[in-house]
């Protein structure tokens, strides 16, 4: 199925991204109303923080509820800027809106529940606030999808997705893998979807913010959502993560955005013949299968197996080998072998069953 959209229609400075900002949690009503006061002094548009903290062990700060919608608010009158915060279920809902909060988030763990998502699709119908979906933990690319659409089936269309990583047991560089292949082929499915990278949560750590940052720009995703908190170090959740609004505004002021619309005449040139080249591909693979096809008619006549491990185990080192030579990583040219070797399989395997 394919979402109906309108455009997220969010403020932002002319061909930048547009960057949500703010901490982890709203703490106290002074943590917020600073945050958000240094936040706006340096341009940010829309105010970021959790009220209600989905905390993998029980005992940790869970966030202050629908006594901190207030803070949210007032930051909202005294700066101008948006607001958004973290919905997990329909009470969250009905709160978000009573308090005028402008954008909605829904965290990884919500989305990996289909209940979950049901029951807050239901609730926002009627609605046209926006609502950003962050992955589900897992690397699922159409549990994700899913999720967007039960919202966008409750008549929502103003959606983007938010890219935070996918958890993983090695936590050696990262906090939360980022598998950019996923954000990629959802970007491919489904051109017109805003995607924002959270490099908070992917990096877990605030030296890895700027080039995060960088990577998300350079794949051309739409915007960033950043933990900022006036205070990090003494932040009651999120702590290694979070940088000031002026390590923020620092990143950002580096950071190189280029152009999505501009491709010249040379790399024109060039994708056509990637073009060709793949055609090529296409016709040599076709001969194979056929030859295979012709090879199954042969041992279906002459009664032999169509499995022969010695001569799949030679293929895969033989080429193996080759691709080392040409420049090319073994396992990639063995995993192509693999998958060509799989549906010869299938191929003969149609022709004997005949
Ligand atoms: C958050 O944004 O603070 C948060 C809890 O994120 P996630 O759902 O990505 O873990
Ligand atoms: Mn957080």
């Amino acid at each position: 199925m394919e979402l109906e959209l309108q455009p997220l229609a969010l403020p932002c400075d002319g061909g930048r991204p547009f960057v949500i900002a703010g901490p982890c949690s709203a703490e106290t009503e002074e943590q917020v109303m600073t945050t958000a006061t240094q936040l706006a002094a340096k341009g940010c548009h829309i105010f970021r923080a959790g009220v209600w903290k989905p905390r993998t062990k029980p005992g940790g700060f869970e966030g202050n509820g629908e006594k901190a919608l207030p803070w949210l608010k007032r930051a909202k009158e005294k700066t101008g800027m948006l607001i958004t915060t973290e919905v997990a279920t329909p009470e969250h809902v009905e709160l978000a809106l009573k308090y005028g909060i402008d954008l909605l988030w829904i965290g990884a763990r919500t989305t990996a529940n289909p209940f979950a998502m049901q029951a807050l699709a239901d609730s926002l119908r009627g609605t046209d606030i926006p609502v950003l979906v962050k992955n589900p933990v897992n690397p699922d690319l159409e549990l994700w999808i899913g999720a967007m659409e039960r919202i966008n089936q409750a008549g929502l269309k103003r959606i983007a997705a938010i890219h935070r990583g996918f958890s993983s047991f090695d936590k050696k560089l990262y906090r939360n893998l980022p598998m950019w292949q996923i954000p990629i082929e959802l970007h491919r499915r489904i051109p017109d979807l805003p995607i924002i990278c959270d490099p908070s949560h992917i990096g877990g750590r605030r030296e890895l913010i700027a080039p995060l940052c960088q990577q998300a720009m350079d794949l051309g995703m739409d915007g960033l959502i950043i933990e900022s908190h006036c205070d990090p170090e003494k932040a009651w959740s999120d702590a290694k993560q979070q940088i000031t609004p002026d390590m923020l505004d620092n990143i950002l002021s580096l950071l190189v955005i280029r152009d999505k619309s501009v491709t010249t005449e040379v790399i024109n040139e060039m994708r056509k013949q990637i073009d060709e080249l793949d055609n090529t591909i296409m016709e040599v693979l076709a001969k194979r299968m056929r030859i295979c096809r012709d090879i199954g008619q042969y041992k279906k006549e002459h009664n032999m197996t169509v499995l022969q491990a010695s001569r799949y185990n030679e293929i895969l080192d033989k080429r193996g080998a080759q691709g080392a030579l040409f420049g090319m990583s073994p396992e990639f040219v063995k995993e192509i072998f693999e998958a060509i070797h799989e549906e010869s399989v299938r191929q003969q395997m149609e022709v004997i069953n005949k």
